[in-house]
């Protein structure tokens, strides 16, 4: 049963952290909008420095997104084709779809060796990635 299979676990946990992940995006999404709009309404307000940290977290949630997605492909022995962005079986040397050739390294997660000899699925240390601007800004923005 799935219950018991540590990579359904694990997937599911990725999966989490992805769903996460994404609520936080939409957040700063709202605050940028509002921050803009406060510029626009008001000239002589600038909040470039909120808007910029909020795209920068957004950049990184999303790039730690990917990541999850990586990771979760992993789990069910699939990879990413760097080209075509093709799902590929994991012992595929060339892209089953356009030819590109796999790099070794770039294609298994790094830290995914550790997680699977070591580290059990629910000391996933992911969700202490969000930026702390997380916390304190929703209600400032106001
Ligand atoms: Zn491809």
């Amino acid at each position: 049963m799935a219950f018991f299979d540590p990579k359904a676990k694990n997937i599911a946990n990725y999966q989490r952290s992805i769903d996460e992940k994404k609520v936080s995006v939409s957040r700063y999404y709202d605050e940028i909008g509002r921050y803009y709009y406060k510029q626009y309404k008001d000239l002589n307000v600038d909040n470039t420095k909120d808007i910029n940290t909020r795209c920068d977290a957004i950049t990184k949630l999303t790039n730690e997104i990917e990541e999850l997605n990586v990771k979760i492909l992993y789990e069910k022995g699939l990879k990413l084709c760097p080209s075509c962005r093709t799902e590929n079986n994991l012992e595929y040397t060339f892209c089953f779809k356009c030819g590109s050739r796999f790099d070794e390294q770039a294609s298994a997660p790094a830290a995914e060796k550790v997680e699977e000899t070591e580290a059990p699925a629910e000391a996933a240390p992911v969700e202490e990635e969000t930026p702390a601007a997380e916390e304190t800004s929703a209600e400032d923005a106001e």
